[in-house]
């Protein structure tokens, strides 16, 4: 007899069942021949349906390039003394500031708790500024954000956006235990308070993804960096089980975050906690003496670079393309696509704005024009992907 466990294969009935009914027949095969033993039918988990996408060149709605900021050491989190000022530095998110800001944000407010000003600055406006602002606020703090640019014109709104919070964040041969220390704890925070603000105000939600693959590990999750808690729910579906050509997909949740619903939603809650926006760019340390407040959170992202003199600040440029929205599409994608730079990992996150096609990490390169040669490979490997894919 077969077992099922909540509707999935018991692997363990299927060998004892499968390879008792093999001993048997090897035992008595060769005396009479017997008609073959029912062997048990292999009962896999109900496939799952999934639209495929439909991917083409005049379903593009428009293409987007972001920079992100990116430190081989990792973010900064630290205060600093400048001439009567303090400065808590909270910048350097690489591919990770949407999934991680409210967790250093957090702890930037709470570096500027030890500050007796209860007046804060936050520099920028992007997702490290905005989470920044919520979490002095939340302690009270009286918060005016100044900011070059606002939503929709920040790095923030250029992102995929899913919760990565490793992504393009720190050369494995840079991390320090400090480092890491604190990146955990920023994980945990963050991740705690993105599921608390899932729903349509914030466009945040929970969504499958799924990883087409040929290696059998594929599940077992070896990003030693991130929190147990973070890593859990992955499972490796057999062939049969998934729409994909590989041998194999991985199905894990993910929080998807839609950053132009989420970084409104942000703006609108710092203003209705009494916080202010002012439009100023500061070119040099020197501009910030002219600020009223004694408290600076530096949120500036890849301006910190130029403002502050941090050498170690490069752009990671990413570039996607976006496609008309298909309700039917509700499910993300990670990888499966053929020609992928090495350490490149393809996405596709459907959203109410468009079904977002990602994939390209170019190490210090500095424009936003778009690159050709990478928007046919994102869309031409897409388009493998899922015309290969069998139909529900
Ligand atoms: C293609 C792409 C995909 C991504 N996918 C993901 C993902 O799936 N998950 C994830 O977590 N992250 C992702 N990211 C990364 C994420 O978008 C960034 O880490 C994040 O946006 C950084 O936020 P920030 O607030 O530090 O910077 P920004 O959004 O760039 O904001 C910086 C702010 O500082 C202001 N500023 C800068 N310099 C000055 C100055 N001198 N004076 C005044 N104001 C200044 C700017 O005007 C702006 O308001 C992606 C990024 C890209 C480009």
């Amino acid at each position: 007899m077969m077992g099922t466990l909540g509707g999935r294969l018991d692997r363990r009935t299927l060998l004892k069942d499968g390879s008792l009914a093999l001993l048997a027949f090897g035992l008595t095969g060769c005396a009479t021949r017997l008609p073959a033993p029912a062997m048990p039918a292999v009962r896999l988990r109900a496939p799952v349906r999934l639209a495929p996408v439909r991917v083409s060149r005049d379903r593009v709605i428009r293409a987007t390039v972001g920079l992100r900021p990116h430190r081989p050491s990792g973010f900064v989190l630290r205060a600093d003394k400048l001439d009567g000022k303090t400065v808590v530095h909270n910048y350097g998110h690489g591919g990770a500031g949407m999934s991680l800001s409210w967790g250093t944000g957090q702890m930037a407010a709470e570096l500027a708790l030890a500050h007796p000003d209860r007046r804060a600055a936050v520099l920028g406006c992007g997702v490290a500024g905005l989470t920044a602002a919520r979490q002095l606020q939340r302690r009270g703090f009286n918060v005016t954000i100044y900011a070059a640019t606002v939503p929709p014109d920040t790095t923030s709104n250029m992102s995929l956006a899913g919760f990565t919070p490793t992504s393009g964040l720190v050369a494995m041969d840079r991390r320090t235990p400090e480092w890491e220390a604190q990146f955990r704890h920023a994980v945990e925070i963050a991740y705690r308070q993105l599921q608390l603000l899932a729903g349509p105000k914030y466009g945040i939600s929970w969504i499958y993804n799924y990883s087409p693959t040929d290696d059998a590990n594929a599940a077992s999750g070896s990003n030693v960096l991130l929190p147990e808690t973070v890593r859990t729910g992955s499972v490796l579906l057999q062939k049969g089980e998934h729409p994909f050509t590989t041998r194999y997909a991985v199905e894990r949740p993910e929080l998807r975050i839609e950053p132009s619903i989420y970084l409104d939603a942000l703006v609108e809650d710092v203003i209705a906690h009494g916080g202010a926006i002012r439009i100023r760019k500061f070119e040099t340390p020197r501009d910030l003496m002219t600020l009223d407040e004694s408290l600076i959170v530096n949120c500036t992202g890849l301006g910190a670079k130029a403002l502050f003199g941090d050498s170690e600040l490069m752009p990671l440029r990413g570039q996607l393309i976006v496609l008309m929205p298909q309700e039917e599409v509700n499910y993300s994608t990670s990888g499966g696509v053929a020609n992928s730079p090495p350490g490149v990992f393809v996405h596709m996150m459907p959203r109410r704005d468009g079904i977002v096609l990602g994939g390209t990490s170019e190490r210090d390169i500095w424009t936003t024009e778009i690159n050709e040669a990478e928007r046919t490979r994102v869309i031409d490997g897409h388009k493998g992907l899922f015309e290969s894919m069998t139909r529900p």
